[in-house]
C-alpha cells in the first residue's frame, strides 16, 4: 500500500528532478573546453628535469642584472679613481688640436678599456652560460669574433653620438638633459632604421624566405594585414644558438619580419604560422614607434637623475679624480655608471614596457593565424631558455615576455571562445 502510494509522488519527484537537471546533463556530456585545465595538462608535458634546468637558466638573468651592474661599476670605479680617464683625455689633448676629436679619442679609448673590463662577465654570460645549459652552437672563435664586431659596431655608433653629447653639455649645462631627452626618440628610430640594413647583417645572413611550401601561407597572412612580401625573411641563427626565435626590425622602409632557421627546422607550420602572426602584430601595432616613444621617456627621465646625480658626485670627487667638470669627457664613465644604477633600478619598468607590447602582439597572432594549439606549444617550446610558472611579481619585474603559462593559457582561452574552429 505504502509503496504503491508513494512511487507516483517517487516518480513525479524524479521527473521533475531530471527536468531540472536536464540541462546540467547535457552540458556534462559535451564538456565546455577548461582554458585552465588544458592550459595545466600542456605544461605537463614538459618533463620535469628540463623545466628544473629552464627555471635554473632564467633564474640564472635575475642575477645576471646585478652582476651586469657591479661589472659596469666596477669599470667606472676602475677608470676613475685609478685617474687613468683623466689621463687619457690628457693624452688626447696633447695628440689633437680640436676639441671635437679630442672629445672623440678619449670617448673611443674610455669606451674601449670599458669593455675590456667587461669582457670577463660578457664571456660568461654569452659563451660558458649558454655552453653550460646546452642552448649555444656558438664556437669560441665565433663568439670572440661576434663580441668584437659587436663592440666595434657599438663604438662607431656610440662615439658621434657622444660628442654630440659632450657639445651639448658645455652649450647648456643646466638644461642638457631636456635637449637629449628630447632628441632621443629620433634617434632611436634612426638606429632601429639602420640596423636591419647595417647591423643585423654583421652576425647573420639574411635571405628571403626559401621554403615554397612555408611561404604561401605566410605571404597570405602578410597580404591579409597589410605587410609586403618582400618583407619576410629568414637568418641562419643556427650557426649561434639553439634557440627557436623570430623578430621585427627596422623603421622608416626597412621594417622587416624574420624567421631564424632553428624555428623553420624544429617547428611545424601551424607554429611557424603562430609565431610569424605574432611577429605580423609589432608590424602592424607599430611597435617600433610607440618603443621609441615609451624609451624615449624612459631615458629622458634617466637623464635627469644622472643630471641631478653627477653635480653631486663631481662636488664631492671630481677634484680628487682629475675631473673638471660636467663637459669633461674624462667623466664618460661617471656618466655611464650612473646610468647603469638607473636602469637597473627601472629594470621592472622597461621589462613591462617590452612584454605588454609582447603581450598586445600575442593577441593580434591568435586572432590573425587563428592557431591557438601551434602558439601554445611554440610557448612551451620558448620554456626552454624561459621560466614556464612565474610568480605574478616575479613575471612583472623580470620578464620581458609572457611567461610560457601566461601564453599557454592565453591560447587556451583563446580556443574555448572558438568552438567551431575545432573538432575537440
Ligand atoms: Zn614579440
Amino acid at each position: 500500500m505504502l509503496r504503491l502510494r508513494r512511487r507516483p509522488v517517487l516518480l513525479l519527484l524524479s521527473l521533475a528532478l531530471a527536468a531540472l537537471l536536464a540541462p546540467l546533463s547535457a552540458h556534462a556530456a559535451a564538456p565546455a573546453f577548461d582554458a585552465v585545465a588544458e592550459t595545466e595538462k600542456l605544461l605537463a608535458t614538459l618533463p620535469a628535469e628540463a623545466r628544473a634546468r629552464s627555471d635554473a637558466y632564467f633564474e640564472g638573468t635575475y642575477w645576471l642584472l646585478l652582476w651586469n651592474l657591479v661589472a659596469a661599476l666596477v669599470a667606472a670605479g676602475l677608470l676613475l679613481v685609478t685617474g687613468l680617464a683623466a689621463r687619457i683625455r690628457n693624452w688626447a689633448e696633447r695628440v689633437f688640436k680640436k676639441r671635437i676629436l679630442q672629445v672623440a679619442a678619449c670617448v673611443l679609448v674610455l669606451l674601449a678599456l670599458d669593455a675590456v673590463i667587461r669582457l670577463p662577465l660578457d664571456y660568461y654570460e654569452g659563451y660558458v652560460r649558454e655552453h653550460t645549459y646546452g642552448l649555444s652552437n656558438h664556437t669560441l672563435g665565433g663568439w670572440a669574433r661576434d663580441w668584437l664586431v659587436g663592440q666595434i659596431a657599438g663604438a662607431v655608433m656610440t662615439t658621434p653620438l657622444l660628442v654630440l653629447l659632450y657639445a651639448v653639455l658645455r652649450r647648456w649645462p643646466l638644461v642638457w638633459w631636456s635637449r637629449a631627452a628630447l632628441a632621443t626618440p629620433f634617434l632611436l628610430v634612426v638606429l632601429m632604421a639602420i640596423s636591419p640594413v647595417f647591423l643585423a647583417p654583421l652576425f647573420n645572413s639574411y635571405r628571403p624566405l626559401a621554403d615554397a611550401s612555408l611561404r604561401e601561407p605566410i605571404l597570405s597572412l602578410a597580404r591579409a594585414n597589410g605587410i609586403p612580401a618582400e618583407n619576410v625573411w629568414q637568418f641562419d641563427a643556427s650557426k649561434q644558438t639553439k634557440r627557436i626565435s623570430a623578430n621585427v626590425s627596422g623603421a622608416l622602409g626597412t621594417t622587416r619580419i624574420a624567421l631564424n632557421d632553428n624555428l623553420l627546422n624544429r617547428c611545424t607550420p601551424a607554429e611557424i604560422r603562430a609565431v610569424m602572426a605574432h611577429e605580423m602584430g609589432h608590424y602592424v601595432l607599430n611597435h617600433t614607434y610607440k618603443m621609441a616613444i615609451f624609451f624615449g621617456l624612459v631615458i629622458a627621465a634617466g637623464f635627469a637623475f644622472t643630471a641631478w646625480s653627477i653635480g653631486f658626485v663631481l662636488r664631492r670627487y671630481g677634484a680628487a679624480w682629475g675631473l673638471r667638470g660636467l663637459d669633461d669627457p674624462a667623466g664618460l664613465p661617471l656618466l655611464t655608471g650612473l646610468l647603469a644604477v638607473y636602469f637597473f633600478a627601472t629594470t621592472p619598468v622597461t621589462k613591462s614596457i617590452i612584454r605588454l607590447q609582447e603581450s598586445e602582439a600575442d593577441l593580434f597572432g591568435l586572432n590573425a593565424a587563428r592557431e591557438p594549439d601551434g602558439f601554445a606549444t611554440t610557448a612551451l617550446k620558448l620554456g626552454e631558455y624561459r621560466k614556464l610558472a612565474p610568480g605574478p611579481l616575479e613575471e612583472i619585474i623580470f620578464f620581458d615576455h609572457p611567461s610560457g603559462r601566461t601564453r599557454v593559457l592565453m591560447a587556451m582561452r583563446w580556443k574555448a571562445e572558438h568552438p567551431e574552429l575545432f573538432t575537440k
